[in-house]
């Protein structure tokens, strides 16, 4: 047994080692690189080394034109629009930056009673209720929906608010393998039979929780089945539609919509406005009662400043384009570019013989790289060659699967992806991810 736990402690010294190597300077450079403009499809990125403090980026005025590869600006509407800015300016000079209290006092604005209406209208859900951030929806939400005496199941991708949500719940949390109709049936078998027919229902409550598009596997949720088996052992649905609102779906209204579900089929729907709407900020849309029940009853409701008033005009005016209620297309021709460009930068990473994550239609695009030493060559390279990546390691991915994530955008056009290809084909070769033979030209 003191052989055993030597083994151990080396293993543990070994995994801490790896742990330091980013929290190291030399790879401080490749995370919290700060901008100098808007996170449109081209943007201005302080230059920055590895010996820079934050001092010295207050000082420097030195920044680099970059193809923008990483933020979630899934249609465009991070930078300023003809319909959505004048109106932005113009609810800042009528409301201020901030309501500065809480909605149940004197933060309710009639914008944000429009926004929670619209918002319900887009998803098609009957209410929605706001929150001032994505991440605070889930982990404040789910507290709100169950407790002692319940059970949540959720997706073992399933994103850190929500992990965050379910262990602050008090309910029992089991975990499924990812996006596993399959496993998530046996899960639900073995907690409500214990695999013995039984008659008794032990659980107050059962909610399964997953997401539309997964953030750092660019994969869709096998969302038919799925709800297939929640209506079979009665549980509840909870979707968080982060990545998959406004970005996916014939009118931009997410995964319930391409994948032909029924939004009545899940009861409860969660996604935020950073994404495709470029604002900030979050929602849960649900039955009247649910809603209801959250507004008398969710903290960060009660006691958290409402969303301030040009981020919610941002979101409705961008919910009107992506409707037409513009009374232009641009909304369509947005979300058509989105599908076109997610298809074509996909399909030709993978003919150039690089690992890439995820489903068609899907903006969100991972590149495996593996060994994290990878990481700073690979970020570095493409950020000298004018295209800034995002990387992803531990602990937002197991230690040995980090990667590169690719955000595409409506607004990028044909001509940069072109060139993002280009760098990111030879930044490949060079670093050694290409982990597949390359297809040949067709003749
Ligand atoms: N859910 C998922 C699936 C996410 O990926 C994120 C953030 N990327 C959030 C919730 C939190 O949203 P926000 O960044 O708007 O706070």
């Amino acid at each position: 047994s003191y052989g055993l736990l030597f083994a151990f402690g080396q293993l543990r010294d070994f995994f801490r080692k790896f742990i330091d190597l980013f929290k190291a300077k030399n790879v401080k450079d490749c995370f919290g690189r700060p901008i100098a403009s808007a996170p449109d499809s081209w943007f201005d990125v302080v230059e920055r080394t590895s010996n820079d403090n934050n001092k010295t980026l207050q000082r420097t005025s030195n920044t680099s034109r970059c193809l923008n590869l990483g933020s979630y600006n899934y249609l465009g509407f991070a930078a300023a629009d003809e319909y959505c800015t004048p109106r932005v300016i113009e609810s800042l000079k009528k409301y201020s930056a901030s309501t500065c209290s809480v909605r149940v006092d004197g933060g309710t604005t009639k914008l944000h009673a429009e926004l929670e209406d619209l918002a319900a209208r887009f998803v098609g859900k009957p209410a929605a209720i706001l929150f001032g951030m994505g991440y605070v929806t889930n982990s404040a939400i789910i507290p709100c929906l169950i407790g002692k005496g319940g059970l949540i199941i959720s997706d073992s991708l399933n994103h850190n608010s929500i992990v965050n949500g379910a262990r602050g719940s008090g309910a029992t949390v089991r975990v499924f393998q990812h996006n596993s109709p399959a496993h998530l049936e046996e899960v639900l078998r073995e907690q409500i039979a214990g695999g013995q027919p039984r008659t008794h229902r032990p659980w107050k409550k059962i909610i399964v929780i997953v997401e539309g598009i997964y953030s750092m596997e660019g994969e869709l949720c096998k969302l038919p089945e799925i709800i297939a088996v929640c209506k079979k052992y009665k549980a509840y649905t909870y979707l968080d539609e982060a990545h998959s609102i406004g970005a996916v779906g014939q009118s931009g209204r997410g995964v319930c919509e391409l994948l032909g579900v029924d939004p009545a089929d899940v009861d409860i729907m969660m996604g935020t406005f950073t994404k495709s709407f470029g604002s900030c900020g979050g929602y849960i849309a649900a039955s009247k009662e649910i809603i209801q029940h959250l507004k008398h009853s969710c903290p960060a409701h009660l006691y958290a400043t409402s969303m301030s008033p040009p981020a919610v005009q941002q979101v409705i005016s961008a919910i009107k384009v992506i409707l037409g209620e513009d009374g232009s297309n641009r909304g369509a021709q947005k979300l058509a570019r989105i599908r076109e460009n997610s298809n074509f930068f996909r399909s030709e990473l993978k003919k150039m013989g690089f690992e890439v994550l995820g489903d068609n239609d899907s903006p969100v695009m991972p590149i495996m790289l593996y060994n994290p030493a990878k990481i700073p060559a690979f970020s570095r390279e493409c950020l000298r060659q004018k295209v800034a990546v995002v990387t992803v390691a531990f602990p937002a991915t197991p230690l040995l699967l980090a990667r590169a994530r690719i955000c595409i955008s409506a607004s990028h056009s044909r001509e940069d992806l072109v060139k993002a290809l280009d760098v990111i084909s030879r930044v490949g070769d060079l670093v050694g991810i290409k982990y597949f033979p390359a297809e040949p030209p067709k003749i």
